[in-house]
């Protein structure tokens, strides 16, 4: 999708460090981490943000959270817990608009937003 950043890390154009694919999502480490774990789980389809997600995708976020609970196990974060987070437009501080889902975790979390 044009010069979206995700589409071109999902075709390989953009290097980034993968740690989950399959036919619908990709997962890989954020380049610029807040946390020993954070992965960008996103779906290979360019939805821009939450805001655009049609009856049709409905599917595919659940699907979604079931790939985001398996890095979760992967990453080894389910044992203590983790955050997932999907920053949304303008006072969500979105920087990238193609949807994604922040996992964050590997250690104690604060609640300050
Ligand atoms: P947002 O601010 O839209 O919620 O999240 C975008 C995230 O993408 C940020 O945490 C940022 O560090 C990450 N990011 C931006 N560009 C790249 C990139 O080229 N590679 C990777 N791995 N992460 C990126
Ligand atoms: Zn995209």
């Amino acid at each position: 999708m044009g010069d979206c950043i995700f589409c071109k890390i999902i075709d390989g154009e953009i290097p980034s460090k993968k740690v989950y694919e399959d036919d619908r999502v990709v997962a890989f480490h954020d380049i610029n981490p807040i946390a020993p774990v954070h992965v960008l789980v996103i779906p290979k389809k360019h939805i821009p943000s939450l805001l655009d997600l049609k009856e049709e995708d409905k599917e595919l976020v659940g699907y979604l959270h079931l790939v985001i609970q398996q890095v979760a196990k992967e990453m080894g974060v389910d044992r203590d817990g983790f955050r997932v987070v999907t920053n949304t437009g303008l006072h969500g501080q979105q920087t990238v608009f193609h949807l994604h889902y922040h996992l964050i975790g590997g250690r104690q979390l604060q609640w300050t937003m």
